[in-house]
């Protein structure tokens, strides 16, 4: 039987997705360059390190796509469990370092969070993936791509089948998120990883372009 988790193997890039349950984030499990985990979620702490051990994978850092608690839930205890650091845009690090519950949004999922020692996230590019600064959604949100194998891990700033991310959030901004995904389809993209719901493995270019004119439509 495969394993349901397991949604790509690839020469140079693997990434494992633990699905989002609840109101978790989905989290990704990526092998490039440098193993990295990239948004932590808020819940499947347990699962994550589990895998992580499972298949010795020497994690160099978590990455958050930006500051809402549904993807920085768990990364706090995560950092704990596998001693590594916590990194996010230099907004999203501020609010978080903070514990700023209004724009982390905490009390809308019923929890609260105290300040998080998250670095600022200034590589132009890592393990292979170049950031992609996208607000929008949150001024702090960004995306990951990766040239070579073309994949795009996106956050919550486009979604698969065409859905973008909410603007009605604090800091969010309807016309910035409208031009990231505008930004985004400029990118050759086949496989596209959001941070909530299915990932797709090919043509994540026209998921994009459809995300682009929901978006123009509204
Ligand atoms: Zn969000």
């Amino acid at each position: 039987m495969t394993d349901p988790l397991r949604n790509s193997q690839r020469s140079m890039v693997e990434i494992k997705r633990i699905p989002g349950k609840s109101f978790s984030s989905n989290v990704y499990i990526v092998q490039a360059q440098k193993n990295f985990i990239l948004d932590a979620g808020a819940g499947p702490v347990k699962l994550i390190c589990e895998y992580v051990d499972s298949e010795s994978i020497d994690i160099d850092r978590i990455i958050l796509t930006h500051r809402h608690y549904d993807h920085v839930g768990g990364a706090e205890k995560l950092s704990e469990l596998l001693d590594v650091p916590i990194y996010a845009h230099e907004l999203a690090a501020k609010a978080l370092c903070e514990g700023n519950d209004e724009t982390i949004i905490s009390s809308s999922f019923g929890k609260e969070i105290s300040g998080l020692d998250v670095k600022t996230f200034d590589e132009e590019t890592y393990a292979g993936f170049l950031q992609i600064y996208t607000p929008g959604h949150t001024n702090c949100s960004i995306c990951l791509y990766h040239g070579g194998e073309k994949i795009l891990l996106s956050g919550d700033t486009v979604f698969s089948g065409g859905g973008v991310g909410r603007s009605d959030l604090p800091t969010g901004n309807f016309k910035e998120l409208k031009d990231s995904v505008e930004k985004l389809t400029k990118y050759d993209v086949h496989s596209l990883y959001p941070g909530h719901g299915p990932s797709v493995q090919k043509e994540g270019n026209q998921h994009i372009r459809l995300s682009l004119k929901n978006i123009s439509y509204l």
